[in-house]
């Protein structure tokens, strides 16, 4: 019989790519075959460590590239997955880069049941594609878009960036104009952040640029007005999506109507206004769900307590290899300082926390807790209260990490 609190979310994290982009400080290294051969071995060993305790409802493979990795290596992780019972979740999404879709690779990713690919097109200007670092062309992306959609994808996201150096505002409208024109499902966009240690920190420290705050903010305002305009419904800061109705496809009943959505989400997971095509792996991590973090890097969280793998790949392989977890720190917050993180996280949703879900969810009232923070955002105009939630207003989302700080204990 199904345990009830089996952790229901995972991520893996694939650390190579074809080449560093220019201002990427996630952890990942070029490829070499040889590498991967062994970090495939070494992930299906750490997918058994942990299957037990795993019935997955969301799968997300992020990196890195996971779909640098090729034929065999794909079906020898996904053949592990099959024979581990961790096929089957409702929401499982690999980030693709353009360059590296092929339609043998999306056809065998929809026999295994991947069924959302995550694009990272960043830019559709190629200068600018160049300026990151980007492997791929424009033409990729609209190339790579046709054959997922032949592959039969029908959940697509596609990730852009916007303030990059040397984009103007024309630039960026024309980007958002293309890329929305594809039609996916879900769209992602995230201002250039400069990471110490990235070539494009080094340029703007020798001040081979400057940082445009202002333009900055009209180029999110534009990325409001022009996905709104396209039918999407913001949901998240950065996040965007269609809802099934608003695809074309037969209008469906409200979620509180519908007995099968209740059955197969978290009560406090899912609320009315997160459109259907949301992300539903990132919406379990804004609210504060558990999940487990395989491969070099990954960092999990498993009924309370925060792992982080190790941020080298021999490494990784090597204590897999011995049969052991690659875990580098473990940490357990008190309740109340959970609870704190969690209310940050959430805050980050358009919906805001509602406060039943988030005593479910932490066991804190955030009336009671945190009463005079909900204040100040008030007063602010950053924050409003309403009788059953606590939301950011749209300026308050614009310094939503300043104001969810405040929540921290
Ligand atoms: S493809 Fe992604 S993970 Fe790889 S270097 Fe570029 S930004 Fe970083």
């Amino acid at each position: 019989m199904e345990t009830p609190d089996l952790i229901q979310s995972l991520y893996v994290h694939v650390p190579f790519c074809a080449q560093k982009c220019a201002y990427c400080a996630f952890f990942s290294e070029a490829s070499s075959g040889e590498l991967i051969n062994r970090y495939t071995d070494a992930l299906v060993r750490e997918l058994e460590l942990v299957a037990g305790d795993l019935k997955p409802r969301t799968i997300f493979f992020g990196g890195g590239t996971p779909s640098i990795l090729n034929l065999t290596q794909w079906e020898k992780i996904l053949r592990a997955m099959e024979r581990l019972n961790l096929l089957g979740a409702e929401e499982f999404t690999v980030e693709c880069n353009p360059a590296t879709v092929s339609l043998d690779k999306a056809r065998l990713f929809r026999a295994y049941g991947i069924n959302r690919v995550s694009m990272g097109v960043q830019s559709l200007d190629e200068a600018l594609l160049d300026r990151l670092g980007r492997i791929h062309s424009r033409e990729m992306v609209f190339k790579s878009f046709d054959i997922l959609r032949q592959a039969g994808f029908d959940n697509l996201n596609i990730d852009l960036m916007f303030a990059i150096p040397g984009q103007t505002m024309e630039i960026w409208r024309a980007t958002l104009k293309e890329a929305i024109a594809l039609g996916s499902e879900h769209l992602s966009s995230y201002e250039v952040i400069y990471e110490e240690d990235t070539p494009l920190y080094q340029q703007l420290q020798a001040k081979e640029f400057d940082v445009d705050e202002d333009l900055a903010c009209e180029m999110y305002e534009a990325l409001v007005e022009h996905a709104m305009g396209a039918g999407f419904h913001q949901y998240e800061i950065a996040n965007f999506a269609q809802t099934t109705e608003s695809k074309g496809e037969r209008p469906k009943p409200k979620v509180a109507e519908r007995p099968e959505i209740a059955q197969t989400l978290d009560p406090g997971l899912w609320t009315l206004d997160i459109p259907s095509r949301a992300c539903k792996h990132n919406v379990n991590y804004w609210r504060g769900g558990s999940f487990y973090g395989l491969g070099p890097s990954a960092t999990g969280y498993v009924r309370g307590a925060r792992t982080k793998n190790w941020s080298n790949t021999q490494l990784y392989c090597e204590q897999l290899e011995k049969g052991k977890r690659a875990i580098e720190s473990r940490e357990e917050l008190p309740p109340l300082a959970r609870a704190g993180e969690t209310a940050a996280f959430g805050l980050r949703m358009v919906s805001g926390w509602p406060f039943e879900d988030f005593k479910r969810t932490t066991g804190h009232d955030l009336r009671s807790e945190w009463a005079e923070e909900m204040k100040q955002l008030t007063e602010r105009g950053w924050g409003q209260i309403a009788p059953e939630r606590f939301q950011l207003t749209r300026q308050g989302l614009r310094f939503a990490d300043s104001a969810a700080e405040m929540f921290l204990r």
